[in-house]
């Protein structure tokens, strides 16, 4: 019997395009660990697993991929390890880094799916609005005490922005406000990361596989036995839907292991590069967002640049506006650390 037989018995399983496919997984806590998982099982051919923190011991209680000798190690380069023995035939790479450095732009949207497992509304406010820059569908999950919410955002549907008020949107502009602090520490458990976590990866096999999946948001409650979808409506006035047109992008040869100076040969005197996020070293009250303040010989991925990062181009002047530059791949693949 091979690895996948029974896979080839369930009718719309297409175990060659989960081979093919590009799975990104931003948070590998109990969510992650869950639905990175099953996606590895199933036989998903590549997996990006990004997440900045390290394993505690109240992770172990929830999470199926970690030990006790793994506490104080980062989730992601664990998660990828074992993962890597539960299946062989998926290649995973793992980013230990926040997704902003984690996960560049052109690498979310050249991915089949982009997966959410993140506890914190401001990193969730800031991956949704990294997929809407680049056209990507984002499924998204999320715990309560006893079940969650699984949803589908298309890019050209609502997104996860659009169901908060101002104020909760506003959690990715205060640089202090704790992710923590925003949204205070709820009850969560392994039944209930298992049923959010599976409920995310057979929805992501569905869509790899391009069969069809309810859309929008699913509420799962297992103290009351339901799943009800949610209508949520994609709001015009969300400033989350900024999009990058494909024809202002410019490829270069420079990677994130170049550095400022080297990018300075594809810009006019009038232009200047900016960084997604601040630079490290700034000061909260004048955070720089400018490659030219940073130190030109610095490589880009030890200032936050993520891999294959799309970087926009300001320009002054008389031809005030905005183009992009998009990093290559450097030549070895993984994390930059
Ligand atoms: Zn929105």
């Amino acid at each position: 019997m091979g690895r996948f037989d029974r896979h080839a018995l369930i009718a719309g399983w297409d175990q060659q395009r989960l081979a093919a496919a590009t799975v990104v997984v931003c948070g590998v806590g109990a969510l992650g660990n869950q639905c990175a998982q099953a996606l590895a099982l199933a036989g998903v051919g590549r997996l990006l697993l990004c997440d900045p923190d390290d394993v505690s011991e109240s992770n172990l209680s929830r999470a199926p991929l970690f030990r006790a000798d793994d506490i104080g190690r980062p989730k992601a380069t664990i998660a990828a390890r074992r993962l890597t023995e539960l299946s062989p035939v998926t290649r995973i790479e793992a980013r230990t880094a926040p997704l902003v450095s984690g996960v560049g732009l052109a690498e979310l949207r050249d991915a089949d799916l982009v997966v959410g497992c993140l506890d914190s509304l401001a990193a969730r406010i800031q991956l949704s609005g990294r997929c809407q820059l680049v056209g990507v569908a984002l499924l998204d999950g999320g715990t309560s005490a006893w079940g969650g919410e699984v949803r589908l955002y298309e890019p050209t549907g609502p997104c996860f922005g659009c169901g908060l008020s101002a104020r909760d949107r506003a959690a990715q502009d205060d640089p202090w406000a704790c992710a923590d602090a925003v949204v205070p520490e709820a009850g969560a458990s392994a039944p209930v990361s298992a049923l959010v976590g599976s409920w995310l990866a057979v929805t992501a096999v569905r869509l790899l596989c391009g069969a069809a999946v309810a859309p929008g948001l699913i509420r799962v409650d297992a103290a009351g036995g339901t799943a009800t979808p949610v209508t949520v409506r994609r709001d015009p006035d969300c400033p989350l839907h900024t999009r990058i047109p494909a024809d202002l992008v410019a490829a270069v040869p420079d990677t994130a292991l170049s550095t400022p100076a080297d990018l300075t040969d594809h810009l006019a005197p009038e232009e200047t590069v900016m960084t997604w996020a601040p630079l490290p070293g700034s000061a909260p009250t004048r955070e720089s967002t400018r490659l030219a303040d940073a130190p030109p010989r610095a490589r880009l991925a030890d200032l936050g640049v993520a891999p294959r990062e799309i970087l926009p181009v300001r320009m002054t002047g008389r031809t005030r506006g905005i183009r992009y530059l998009e990093l290559a791949e450097a030549g070895g693949k993984g994390t930059p650390r």
